[in-house]
């Protein structure tokens, strides 16, 4: 049989028939209960009261025409991605030595993966595209832009990039050289020296309050020239070393704005960018583990109502650890020791290869298995942890096919103990990539988003958006909320918002109708 190239099948409809949902032209509107459980210690005995508040939930229904700005556009991520749109776009065939090959969406949740919406008369689940749910951006509607310090037009970008095979290559060199980055911020203390050689495209000012605007102006001529309703910006650019956060400086927005005028040393590109997308109420995601957001950024975030998003891509190792560690541990095995390899040939690889960059990745890669560690007081005492060791090599010949070897110890049974060891070979910009399309898409449907009830009117989404934590290697979360990084609990979220937006409840994967005589 031949294989499915993933798009195949005709675009579906998901209409609700059910009081609770109304489609009116501008909103979908649904009522539905949200239960919390408030489960309080009472001398050992844990006592549950279970709550249920009637929540209404209203998404717009026009999907605004949006234009994405990477940060880093010239990079393996964002000719990638680019490419991938085109090809896409334009239905682009080429030819390899296993065959002619079609583009497809394949690692994006939003356009590939599907989930379960009910059961057919029969009994049989029904499964709908996860896009098919509220409308959503159509990729190929996506205007791109953006920034880098590196001058290349993106079909030179993408020959560099070595990540796509050479006749697709050729078949999009027409629509990717007539892109080319604008000068962006470049600060040689934040990345790596390594990056210096290619640092010729760079905003030409020694004040950080000029280079903002220029930021802002661009992002203004994108929107206008495009006539777009909306611009998104995301970082794929390098790593960079973490900025510190001090006191009076970059701790509230005011001291950040404050501080850009003064041209502080330790305000970094990153930060600039960001706070440049949220003052033109642009969303702006963090695809790096830098920490561009500081608190003064978040505060400025949470002041203008702008969305932001991060930190750092979850596409590889850390995602597989996500959903390893989880099995183990609610599987009742105890994670002991967890090793993590890495080396991979790209120029994310050289910038990491330097210390203080390295330490940025070292330190987004080392918390995701906490929530999942501290779920379980029968495995772990508190504040006891698993030990976790992330390396990672720069090894030029092997390019963009990264490789990940991780080894999981666990003890297990009366002290036996189990080794798992996992060996991932992958390009890693084709795993991104298509994160980066659903962190665009999913991002603008949560802005659509309203929650209310009867005694509270319809609020947007917190600004900082826990919901994308799926694709995110450290979650950024509102104060107080609690970061999850169990993979199948990110998933369920989404999932159980977009169902929620119908009216329907969550799944809940008890299927009784069949067990019972
Ligand atoms: P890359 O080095 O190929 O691309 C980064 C681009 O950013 C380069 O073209 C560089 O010239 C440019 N750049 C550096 N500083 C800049 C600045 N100040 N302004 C504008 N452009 C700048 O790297 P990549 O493989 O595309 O990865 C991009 C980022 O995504 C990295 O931070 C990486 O750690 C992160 N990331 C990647 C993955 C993955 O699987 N590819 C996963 C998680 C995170």
């Amino acid at each position: 049989s031949e294989a499915c190239d993933g798009n195949n099948g005709t675009d579906v409809v998901v209409q609700v028939d059910s009081p609770n949902v109304q489609y009116s032209k501008e909103y979908i509107e649904s009522t539905v209960d949200y239960p919390v459980n408030y489960a309080i210690d009472q001398d050992n005995t844990i006592v549950i009261k279970p709550t249920i508040t009637k929540i209404k939930i209203r998404t717009k229904r026009t999907v605004p025409k949006t234009g994405l700005m990477m940060v880093g556009l010239g990079g393996n991520n964002g000719t990638t991605l680019t490419a991938g749109i085109f090809a896409n776009k334009y239905g682009c065939s080429w030819e390899t030595k296993l065959g002619v090959k079609y583009p497809n969406w394949f690692g994006s949740i939003t356009q590939s993966s599907t989930i379960r919406i009910g059961m057919d008369a029969s009994g049989k689940d029904v499964y709908v595209p996860l896009k098919s749910l509220v409308p959503m951006i159509n990729p190929n509607d996506i205007e791109i832009d953006g920034w880098d310090i590196s001058s290349m037009d993106l079909g030179q970008a993408m020959k560099r990039a070595k990540v796509l095979d050479i006749d697709l290559q050729n078949k999009l060199m027409k629509f990717m050289s007539g892109i080319k980055p604008r000068p962006s911020i470049y600060i040689p203390d934040f990345i790596a020296a390594n990056q210096l050689d290619r640092a010729d495209n760079i905003i030409k000012t020694e004040s950080k309050s000029e280079a903002l605007d220029q930021i802002r102006t661009d992002i203004k001529d994108f929107k206008k020239s495009k006539n777009l309703d909306q611009v998104i910006v995301l970082w794929t650019a390098n790593t960079e070393r973490f900025s510190e956060e001090i006191k009076g400086l970059n701790d509230t927005s005011d001291n950040l704005l404050k501080s850009i005028c003064k041209n502080e040393s330790e305000i970094s590109p990153s930060t600039l960018f960001a706070v440049a997308s949220i003052l033109e109420g642009c969303t702006y995601i963090n695809g790096s583990p830098s920490n561009t957001f500081v608190k003064g950024v978040v505060e400025l975030a949470e002041k203008m109502g702008v969305h932001i998003a991060g930190d750092d891509f979850k596409s590889g190792q850390t995602k597989l650890k996500s959903v390893i560690v989880d099995f183990l541990v609610t599987a009742g095995i105890k994670p002991v020791s967890i090793v993590s390899y890495n080396h991979l040939g790209n120029n994310d690889g050289y910038n990491l290869s330097a210390p203080q960059q390295f330490r940025s990745k070292e330190i987004s890669k080392s918390n995701v298995v906490d929530d999942m560690v501290q779920s379980n007081s029968i495995l772990y005492k508190p504040n006891e942890k698993p030990d976790h060791c992330v390396v990672i090599k720069y090894v030029p010949y092997v390019g963009d096919s990264k490789r990940a070897m991780d080894e999981y110890t666990s003890e297990i049974f009366l002290n036996g103990l189990n080794t798992l060891a996992i060996h991932n070979t992958c390009e890693d910009s084709l795993l991104a990539s298509p994160l980066i399309l659903d962190l665009l898409i999913l991002a603008d449907v949560f802005t659509r988003i309203e929650i209310g009830s009867d005694s509270m009117d319809y609020t947007p989404l917190h600004p900082v958006f826990s919901v994308l934590s799926y694709l995110l290697k450290a979650p950024v979360v509102p104060k107080g909320a609690p970061i999850v990084n169990s993979l199948f609990r990110q998933r369920a979220c989404i999932e159980n918002i977009l169902r929620a937006c119908l009216g329907l409840p969550a799944e809940n994967n008890m299927l009784l109708e069949y067990m019972l005589p």
